[in-house]
């Protein structure tokens, strides 16, 4: 029976290089996975160079590239992803950034660019949404809290421009630069003009607001300046049910992989204990997942411990939570009704404690697969599998293709 949906499991980050701390292995070599071995044993495997070769990417850029929607064409930078996944819906046209709660001192110099990684900004969010008004310039806004000390700004108005630089001065002890445009366009600079408001007009809501007065009586770093950075236009996105005929949706921790399943039309499943960190509820995750599948025709399910523990540089960690993840997997073994799709969005080498181009491996598992040779789910075995060498761009195609819903081109 042909399958009738995909589940598109992405390990962010999983492939690496060869670690000396592993005796000149990567972490997916070393660590002990039959369920993945089992999946790449019973399935099709290959590499992929999810943007292009040589080409260093993003999660989002990545992301967007595997969903096939070419990130030279859809991206717009993180700002509007962000933003969207927060919970605030992007419009064409609107101006999104990604924002960060901070502590200033009196002097106003950033002490803190984490404001001491405060959790539950809801509140505080709440008053400069209530608080702050941008309507000289004739601009509406929308402020929301992301997890942890991050947050969301998305503009709305005539004339906004992208083109801004950001007021995160990137390291502690120095004063935030003012925002300004980076073109002579009057658009930029109404924009810049707008930010440099906004995070004077939301500064003073949060110097007064009760909360900061409670973390300061505990000792805590206030939360009391707005760092913005990551500005995109929102663009126009064809869903995925208009691309592929397909209903489905995304499971992720991280606010950026939930915005862009969002701005394509998947629907966000929340998964309680989802930290998007190595204690992440990866059973929950793959139970939500496989629930999800009931329902709609696909699910992208994204897990992001291995790449945390790599741009930690720590093999040993990335390789237990290898592990872990393989101890999660077993409930997939038990069904078949749809494809199941392993890779990562990029290789996170722990000797670099980034992202690099090298490709990473792909596996794909189901009904009506060439089965090939290959029997473990690693970065050098994948690379004999009888998929080759592809580009991200070019797994939706082919997985179209496998469930019968790709269109025959010529006659
Ligand atoms: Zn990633
Ligand atoms: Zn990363």
């Amino acid at each position: 029976m042909t399958p009738r949906a995909v589940l598109l499991l992405v390990l962010d980050g999983i492939s690496d290089r060869p670690c000396p701390e592993l005796g000149g292995k990567t972490p997916l070599q070393t660590a002990s996975t039959p369920v993945l071995d089992r999946l790449a044993a019973e399935g099709i495997c290959g590499i992929m160079d999810t943007i292009g070769p040589g080409i260093r990417p993003g999660s989002d850029t990545s992301h967007l590239s595997l969903l096939g929607y070419p990130p030279e064409k859809y991206y717009t930078g993180r700002g509007p992803l962000e933003a969207e996944g927060c919970g605030i819906h992007m419009e064409i046209g609107m101006i999104g950034f990604r924002g960060n709660y901070a502590t200033a001192a009196p002097d106003k110099t950033i002490i803190d660019r984490r404001a001491g990684r405060i959790h539950q900004t809801g509140e505080l969010s709440a008053a400069i949404q209530d608080g702050v008004d941008l309507s000289a310039f004739d601009v509406t806004f929308n402020f929301r809290s992301g997890a942890g000390h991050r947050a969301a700004l998305a503009l709305k108005g005539e004339g906004l421009g992208a083109q801004v630089s950001s007021n995160d001065p990137k390291k502690e002890g120095v004063m935030p630069p003012r925002i300004r445009p980076c073109t002579r366009k009057k658009t930029d600079k109404k924009t810049a003009d707008v930010c440099n408001e906004f995070i004077r007009q939301s500064g003073e809501i949060l110097e007064r607001h009760p909360v900061n007065r409670e973390r300061k009586k505990r000792g805590e770093p206030l939360a009391n300046i707005i760092l913005l950075r990551g500005a995109g236009e929102m663009g126009h996105f064809e869903s995925f049910k208009e691309r592929y005929g397909l209903q489905g949706s995304v499971i992720a921790a991280a606010t950026l992989i939930i915005g862009i399943g969002k701005v394509v039309g998947l629907a966000h499943r929340n998964v309680p204990g989802s930290t998007g960190s190595i204690d992440s509820n990866l059973e929950g995750k793959i139970a939500a997942s496989l629930d999800e599948l009931n329902a709609r025709e696909f699910v992208l399910t994204n897990i992001k411990g291995g790449d945390e523990a790599a741009h930690d540089r720590n093999p040993e960690e990335k390789k237990r939570f290898i592990e872990r993840i393989d101890g999660v997997l077993t409930p997939l073994l038990e069904r078949d009704d749809f494809l199941l799709v392993i890779c990562a969005d990029h290789s996170t080498p722990c000797s670099i404690g980034d992202h690099s181009a090298d490709p990473v491996p792909l596996l794909i598992h189901g009904e009506g697969v060439r089965v090939d040779r290959v029997t473990r789910f690693d970065e050098i075995s994948c690379a004999e599998g009888g998929l080759h060498r592809i580009r991200g761009i070019s797994l939706m195609p082919i997985l179209l293709d496998l469930i019968n819903k790709a269109h025959k081109y010529g006659a």
